[in-house]
């Protein structure tokens, strides 16, 4: 299938940079069913900083350390081969992503970190990326290896790809495609 535009999340779907969220989870006091960025926010600002912090270190490495996911760097290629335009939205931070970017030699047209929106599951990004495009939502395709991925790809009416680490099985369902293996999307 041909799509107008293809929007990435970076850590977990381009990108593993093997960040640990029970250790951050773990270090900030953050409980299970809540977001790090979401916690922090209910936070005295004090304590927040403390949680940015953290979350900000363990980013860092992150990007120190991350790799390609296997296959995605060839269908980045073949799309961008092929014309179709893309881009990168991330609730990462602005320099852990240009690190990241930088270190691996990533290079899309539009790259959205959480200093440039509201961050995923809200779909602000997305939004902004298609009208930067000017394609409607409905030609386009978030792919993303979370649930907040998902909704925000619905949220925004764009086609919601879910790539499957094994780690989240519960969430194919509610994906319109499940991708297990990037490889496959090139034959
Ligand atoms: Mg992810």
């Amino acid at each position: 299938m041909r799509h107008a535009g293809v929007i990435f999340d970076l850590d977990g779907t381009l990108v593993d940079s093997r960040l640990d969220f029970d250790a951050m989870r773990a270090e900030t006091g953050c409980p299970e069913g809540i977001g790090l960025l979401e916690y922090a926010d209910s936070l005295p600002p004090g304590e927040a900083q403390r949680v940015h912090e953290i979350v900000h270190q363990h980013e860092m490495a992150g990007a120190t350390a991350a790799v390609w996911v296997p296959g995605a760097q060839a269908w980045l290629r073949a799309l961008q081969a092929d014309n179709v335009p893309t881009a990168i939205l991330t609730r990462n931070s602005r320099p852990a992503t240009e690190l990241t970017l930088s270190r691996l030699g990533i290079e899309v047209e539009h790259v959205l970190t959480r200093e440039d929106c509201r961050p995923k599951p809200d779909p602000q990004g997305l939004l902004m990326i298609a009208a930067a495009w000017g394609l409607p939502c409905e030609n386009l395709v978030y792919v993303g290896d979370f649930l907040y991925d998902l909704q925000a790809a619905r949220a925004a009416g764009m086609h919601a790809w879910f790539y499957d680490t094994g780690m989240h099985p519960e969430f194919g369902p509610l994906a319109d495609r499940v991708i297990r293996d990037f490889d496959t999307l090139l034959a």
